[in-house]
């Protein structure tokens, strides 16, 4: 089979690997390269706690804030405010207490796949040493802010993720550089990183071209089906024919959907960080500051302080004030931190309302797969997702129920 996969993220270049180990020719375009967006610049981790969705109830009440606030942990960018509303509108919806559930449940069941996949790929592609499990830390100010997200801690450990509290002195043998401001905090012991997320995509490709995957860089403009296969279709006319195609671009998979017929309610939940090459402080650890919104993950390319969320569209310039204010509130909690050579950085989370991705034949356009929307878990369910495609593909019965993230829901 000759497929297409449109997009060299890491889900892309993940899909690239489970494809060809079926024995496709696969054949990868990017317009700008291997890890050009999203994928270049993340906190690292492999988040398969994350069972619970961004969208939550009382999301409603927070909208004033998120507009009025620009440097806040989740912010909306007034312009694009108009623009935003269908999207906003699902998602307040989805915070509802039984869709919360729903998505949990589904998240859940990827969730038991990340570790094994990862395993395997790292395996076969020798990008072992990316790779490191040295557990996960989140850190409060107070026993009481702790006490406050416990509800999410039960509904995590409900669907085995573990996690242990630590208070007071046992946090700071855990991590001696934090400020002694932070009083209470959770490890997960399980949980690892990735110690240079833009190395790792591009050691997959490098593993995927090895394996003799082609990549071109080149945009495609237009995916079309014909009677045996599907056509792609470049800027300034050209085509290319081939058996099937996987549409893998991250926040700007929309624009091949919709001229398909399917209004994907994508958006960009822009994301930002600050990388310190000598950070001047250890952390043993990725931590997380949950008040804040944000990681601070040791990587072998430093110190990397990422997360946050604004809802401003694909075009607008990065606001920087928002990486800068994240850096402060970084300095407070290390408080030897040293942010000379700081460099900073803006990617979009390609996100869907209900935080579960788009995996799946298009609806009436069954050689056209999505392969989009991973949100804050583009990362973690990467591997998996080639996975499930390739299940799709090769039609290898399923080890997981693909149903909740078929594009269908949203026909
Ligand atoms: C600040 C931040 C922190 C994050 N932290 C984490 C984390 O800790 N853990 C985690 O799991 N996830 C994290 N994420 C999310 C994760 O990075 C994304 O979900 C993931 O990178 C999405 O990968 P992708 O391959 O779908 O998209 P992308 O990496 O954005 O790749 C899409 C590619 O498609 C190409 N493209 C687009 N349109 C076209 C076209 N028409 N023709 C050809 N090529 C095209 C682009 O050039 C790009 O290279 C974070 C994201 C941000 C922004």
């Amino acid at each position: 089979m000759r497929i297409a996969i449109i997009g060299a993220g890491i889900i892309g270049v993940n899909a690239a690997l489970a494809l060809r180990v079926q024995g496709a020719e696969v054949t990868l375009y990017d317009r700008e390269g291997v890890a050009a967006g999203a994928s270049r610049g993340n906190a690292g981790i492999f988040a398969d706690y994350a069972v619970l969705p961004e969208a939550r109830p009382g999301l409603r009440r927070e909208v004033p804030r998120m507009l009025l606030d620009r440097n806040g942990p989740l912010s909306i960018r007034l312009r694009h405010l108009p623009k935003l509303l269908p999207w906003l509108r699902d998602f307040i919806r989805e915070g509802q207490p039984d869709r919360v559930e729903r998505s949990t449940t589904a998240l859940s069941a990827l969730m038991k796949w990340v570790r094994p996949d990862w395993d395997r790929v790292l395996r076969e592609a020798g990008c072992e040493d990316l790779r490191v499990s040295r557990g996960t830390l989140h850190v409060y100010r107070s026993p009481r802010a702790m006490h406050d997200a416990l509800p999410d801690w039960q509904v995590m450990g409900a669907h085995g993720v573990r996690f242990e509290p630590v208070m007071g002195q046992a946090l700071r043998d855990l991590e001696p550089a934090l400020s002694r401001d932070f009083q209470a905090g959770v490890l997960m012991p399980d949980l690892s990183h990735a110690l240079d997320p833009l190395g790792l995509t591009e050691r997959l490709a490098a593993h995927a071209r090895a394996r003799g995957c082609e990549f071109r860089q080149a945009e495609v403009s237009a995916i079309s089906s014909t009677e045996t296969g599907v056509c792609l279709h470049f800027p300034g006319a050209g085509t290319r024919a081939f058996d099937r195609a996987v549409i893998a671009c991250g926040a700007r998979s929309d624009a091949l959907t919709r001229p398909l017929g399917l209004p994907v309610p994508l958006e960009s939940e822009r994301g930002y960080n600050v990388t310190l090459p000598a950070a001047g402080v250890t952390l043993n650890r990725p931590v997380c500051l949950p008040e804040r919104g944000f990681y601070m993950t040791p990587m072998s390319v430093g110190l990397r302080i990422g997360g946050r969320v604004e809802l401003g569209g694909l075009i607008a310039p990065p606001r920087w004030s928002r990486a800068d204010v994240m850096l402060r509130h970084a300095r407070n909690a290390l408080p030897g931190l040293d942010p000379k050579g700081a460099k900073r950085w803006m990617g979009h989370r390609p996100s869907l309302p209900d935080t579960l991705p788009a995996i799946g034949p298009l609806p009436g356009q069954e050689r056209i797969f999505a392969a989009f929307g991973h949100g804050h878990l583009g990362l973690t369910l990467a591997a998996t997702t080639g996975r499930i495609l390739a299940e799709m593909i090769y039609e290898i019965p399923p080890e997981i129920d693909p149903t909740p993230c078929l594009p269908a829901r949203f026909a």
